[in-house]
């Protein structure tokens, strides 16, 4: 399921979602679907085999891409932690992912050595979050912009950062991912604060 071509955000309603396999055929859905979406997500759901591709420019997270470290420090924040052996990154922006080698080419920063990886920064360019559950993933994307946002405006202070040891952060990544339950009910509440269909 994906959004589909030239809808304001605002205007998307349940009947605007497209549904695509992943090579992009449409199964059902009366929009068109925009290309490069389509070669990303197609290319992470296929090579990956994960239920949930999230991929967005969330200003925090971007501006973190156009740096020379090019991703999120899981040492720095709590809320960062918790992403702690769980980015993977695509150091080589490459234009815009107009057809399947350059998707697959995004979407293999996720698999070998980096196969447990459930989050990617792509070089200037935004990061994917991936899931198996759409709450849990939903919750990851959240999550990440926020830490990004405490990563950038620390830096901008221009002080000198505290990091933590590396074990402390995994052992905190590990205590969230304990909580799960809290990423369904933040999704749920999220559900509830949306208007009703037709409103
Ligand atoms: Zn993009």
């Amino acid at each position: 399921m994906i959004n589909p071509r030239g809808l304001h955000w605002g205007e998307i309603g349940p009947d605007d979602i497209v549904m695509i396999d992943v090579r992009g055929e449409v199964l059902a859905g009366r929009h068109r679907v925009e290309p490069t979406a389509l070669f990303i997500h197609g290319a992470v759901h296929r090579l990956t085999k994960r239920s949930v591709v999230l991929h967005c420019h969330m200003p925090y997270a971007t501006a973190l891409t156009l740096t020379s470290d090019c991703a999120l420090d899981p040492t720095l924040s709590q809320n960062a932690m918790r992403f702690f052996g769980r980015i993977a990154v695509d150091s080589e922006y490459n234009g815009l992912a107009l057809d399947d080698a350059e998707g697959e080419r995004i979407a293999r920063s996720m698999l070998g050595a980096n196969a447990n990886k459930d989050v990617a920064f792509l070089a200037n360019h935004g990061v994917i979050v991936t899931g198996q559950v759409i709450s849990h993933a939903y919750d990851d994307l959240y999550y990440l912009e926020r830490a990004c946002l405490h990563q950038v405006l620390a830096q901008s202070t221009g002080r000198a950062l505290r990091p933590v040891d590396p074990k402390l952060a995994a052992h905190v990544g590990d205590q969230i991912h304990g909580e799960r339950e809290q990423s369904e009910l933040f999704f749920e509440a999220l559900r509830r604060l949306l208007p009703a269909p037709g409103t």
